[in-house]
């Protein structure tokens, strides 16, 4: 299945970072104390990384800060980008989004992955974390938008990312609720980072939970949520996950250029960027399927936690994890019968006349109703994504005779990379 959260193909995904600055104060951002130091680029030297990365011929480019949405010349940037890589994604808090014309105008300019940050159903939790009142609600406001733009647009991708604090533990299936409610359907969770540098103990780390103690939230929050949404959980070791391994991020492949100042600084493969953050992970089957402790864990919490598999355990933890996802995942069509059956039904009739009659456009409108009926159901999602396929394939095709070949060819290159499923298996 391709993964929507995703943030790049399979290949090497540029990432620029010009600025700290940010609109809100997260209480556990690792950037705080960097913020007062680091010095943000100038838009002139953006625009050159921009076109270094361009030129160095990585399929996809990702903003992040900081806050890069309250940069004064962000839209010139997006624009500089467009139609350059296949993917142009974002990190966000989101709150600019709650501007729909502003969020309007990055979609136009070529914006196709937006990962918004937030932590918590209520503005209780969120603002709490995020040390910054109102912002929950301009946060939600704008996911809104940028899931209605997303749902007439399937060019664009949406997903939800929740940091895993001793602050929103007993809110994080709250959340997931609230994700799937505001019409996004990717959500990561991902597990606090403390920073592991003895010569700053001014950087907080009482946000940072013990694996045993957050585990049962996490399942928590996947149970409930893996019907509706594309649930990946992010930093969390293998031993520790058990079951819930297949919502493991470790099957990410792309590979990250991080560009600074002076151009390219590195190039680092996505799975074990952290290398080696225990000595006890060295005979492990798993390590390299293995999204590890982060370092400021490990240098915080300790590594008690991580208990080494054999090949015979890694297998046999394999297996479990494959039929707990599933058995998650298959209880949307059994459960979607008792609620809605005939509203489901009169959905699923209309949608396959407006198929018969290649209204595909209809046909995407009546599967993201039957979604919203029933979260999830896997006959919905084949036939909207099916409908996406087709729709793109128009545009591409709209193109292709207006002589515009290399929007063609990239809006064909967008297929195969979020439909390669549909497209290799139904020849569409
Ligand atoms: S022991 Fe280390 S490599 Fe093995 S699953 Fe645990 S954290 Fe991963």
């Amino acid at each position: 299945m391709p993964d929507p959260l995703r943030r790049g193909p399979d290949g090497v995904q540029a990432k620029i970072t010009p600025s700290l600055a940010c609109n809100n104060d997260c209480r556990f951002c690792y950037n705080r104390l960097d913020k007062r130091e680091a010095r943000a680029l100038s838009e002139a030297r953006v625009l050159e990384l921009v076109d270094e990365a361009a030129a160095s011929g990585a399929e996809a480019l990702n903003f992040i800060g900081g806050e890069v949405t309250i940069l004064p010349y962000f839209e010139r940037a997006l624009a500089r980008a467009s139609g350059r890589f296949q993917a142009v994604s974002i990190n966000t808090n989101g709150r600019r989004f709650a501007d729909e014309h502003f969020a309007r105008r990055c979609a136009a300019l070529g914006l196709t992955a937006v990962d918004v940050s937030l932590h918590g159903s209520t503005g209780a939790v969120h603002d709490l974390v995020s040390r910054t009142p109102g912002a929950w609600a301009e946060t939600t406001a704008g996911l809104r938008n940028l899931a209605a733009i997303a749902s007439e647009d399937p060019r664009l991708a949406v997903s939800v990312t929740t940091l895993v604090l001793d602050w929103n533990l007993g809110d994080l299936a709250a959340t997931g609720a609230l994700v799937a409610s505001l019409g996004v359907r990717a959500w990561r969770l991902k597990y606090a980072f403390g920073v592991a540098d003895p010569t700053r103990p001014e950087v907080p780390a009482e946000y940072l939970v013990p694996f045993e103690r957050a585990l049962p939230a996490l399942r928590r929050a996947v149970e409930a949520n893996a019907r509706a949404l594309n649930i990946q959980v992010h930093d969390v070791p293998t031993c520790v996950l058990g079951d819930l391994y297949e919502f493991s991020t470790v099957h990410e492949r792309h590979r990250v250029a991080r560009y600074d100042e002076g151009g390219l600084d590195a190039v680092a493969p996505v799975l074990g960027r952290w290398g080696e953050t225990s000595a006890r992970c060295a005979p492990c089957a798993a390590r390299d399927r293995c999204g590890r402790a982060l370092p400021g864990y490990v240098y915080h919490l300790g590594d008690g936690a991580l208990l080494p598999l054999d090949e015979a355990a890694f297998d046999a933890l394999r297996v479990r994890a494959r039929e707990a996802r599933g058995a998650l995942e298959s209880r949307c069509g059994a459960h979607a019968a008792p609620h809605e059956p005939h509203a489901l039904q009169t959905l699923f009739d209309a949608l396959d006349a407006h198929a018969r009659a290649g209204d595909w456009t209809a046909v995407r409108e009546e599967a993201l109703r039957a979604e919203a009926l029933c979260p999830g159901h896997p006959e919905a999602v084949r036939m909207r994504r099916r409908a996406e396929v087709k729709l793109l394939e128009a545009i591409a095709e709209r193109l292709e005779r207006h002589g515009d070949r290399a929007r063609a060819r990239r809006t064909l290159a967008l297929v195969r990379l979020h439909y390669g499923d549909l497209v290799r298996g139904s020849g569409s």
